[in-house]
């Protein structure tokens, strides 16, 4: 494994650390209807079971990553609330979960200052779990290299170029043969593989952490220790630390990663309009990381001129299990057929394309509509 920089210093190392898959384009609804060619409830079964993957291999690590369980999907408007109420039932039957709807009266339990104010309800995930990531990661890369693999890091893939029987990776550091390629540069994908790059944007998300606050006012904050997760197009995440001394806050907030205060200030006033009390708190921390679009909004992985790829894939949980896939598709010696992966026009308008996507996903906001997770 090469990696540009130190392990995880990407999306991943820059995530809240929710595990939880989204339900993208799928829904729920009658387990039996038919949807992209298979019933619902298969597609629900792979992502339980991708959910399952990644909490195995967390165990597997050994690691003590601060694992929590449970969230609150908070629903802006009532349209929100009963299209998430419409979605338990199928929910629990799919899942095999137990969650459930609050009213905003009951929310209170969950979130304090003024989130039963401002939110119609919110449907508890009690399937949801959350950990820290950077020990989620040490834990994976030594469970990764306890199973024998070599982790390059501070290593740049500058080019792939095809040879008899496999490839040749030339590296800032030297170059390496290989009988495959998997390629999962995500939203810092750059020129190695040219065809990658043309498809995938890297969009911010930003990322910021409290300065130690007594206990209770974290516990006032996220009242029944569940991360709080803005039910709306783009997300907004508030969750406690392990230690439950810190708020750490997460959202997309900026077009363009600002300044670390400018991100702070940003992502701030967002959460000062839901929890007052944080007004005076300093938040010490501050983090950007770049998360791969692609012109549809799904994940891709396939392969191009024999090298594999998987790019776009939305979360943590996906990633992982995106990877394992990937592997045995290695092992089996499979194609990966992925006709649809569009190029994006004008890839070198980056900025242009950063602050369109802001544009339009502050419109969906604005009229209401909301990701299915
Ligand atoms: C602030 C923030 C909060 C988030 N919160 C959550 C959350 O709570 N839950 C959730 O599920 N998802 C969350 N996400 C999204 C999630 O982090 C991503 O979807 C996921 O981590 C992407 O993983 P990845 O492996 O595809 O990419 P990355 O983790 O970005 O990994 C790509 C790696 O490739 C390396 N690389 C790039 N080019 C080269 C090269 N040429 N040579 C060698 N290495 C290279 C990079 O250095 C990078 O480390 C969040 C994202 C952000 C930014």
């Amino acid at each position: 494994m090469i990696e540009a920089n130190h392990i995880g210093a990407g999306a991943t190392g820059a995530s809240l650390g929710v595990l939880s898959t989204p339900a993208a384009g799928i829904g729920f609804g009658d387990p039996d209807e038919v949807i992209h060619g298979r019933p619902r409830k298969l597609w629900h079964r792979d992502r339980l079971a991708a959910q399952r993957f990644l909490l195995r291999l967390i165990d597997e690590s050994g690691t003590d990553c601060e694992l929590q369980q449970g969230a609150v999907l908070l629903a802006p408007t009532t349209q929100n609330f009963e299209h998430l109420a419409g979605t338990v039932e199928s929910r629990n039957a799919l899942y095999e979960s137990s969650d459930v709807m609050l009213n905003a009266d009951e929310l209170g339990q969950e979130a304090g200052g003024r989130v039963a104010e401002k939110f119609a309800g919110g449907l508890v995930m009690s399937d949801a779990h959350f950990v820290q990531p950077a020990r989620m990661i040490a834990g994976l890369a030594g469970l990764a290299r306890s199973l024998g693999v070599l982790i390059c890091e501070r290593t740049e893939v500058v080019g792939v170029q095809a040879r008899k029987g496999g490839f040749r990776i030339l590296t800032n550091g030297g170059d390496v043969s290989a009988g495959n390629v998997f390629v999962a540069t995500g939203g810092y994908t750059r020129d190695a593989v040219p065809y990658l790059r043309a498809r995938t944007l890297g969009l911010p998300s930003i990322g910021i952490a409290s300065e130690e606050i007594p206990e209770e006012e974290v516990r006032d904050i996220c009242r029944s220790g569940r991360v709080l997760i803005v039910n709306r197009f783009r997300t907004y995440t508030c969750r406690p630390t392990g230690d439950g001394r810190r708020i750490v806050l997460g959202g997309p907030v900026s077009e363009v990663p600002g300044t670390p205060f400018e991100n702070v200030r940003r992502l701030h006033d967002y959460f000062v309009r839901l929890f007052p009390d944080l007004t005076g708190v300093e938040f010490t921390h501050s983090w950007v990381g770049m998360v791969a679009a692609t012109r549809d909004g799904a994940g891709h992985s396939g392969m191009h001129n024999g090298i594999r790829y998987s790019l776009g894939a939305s979360g943590l949980v996906s990633c992982a299990d995106a990877g394992r896939r990937m592997a045995q598709s290695i092992l089996h010696d499979d194609t990966v057929v992925d006709s649809q992966f569009r190029r994006w026009p004008m890839r070198d308008s980056e900025h242009l394309w950063c602050r369109a996507a802001a544009f339009t996903d502050g419109l969906r906001d604005l009229v209401g509509k909301s990701r299915l997770r």
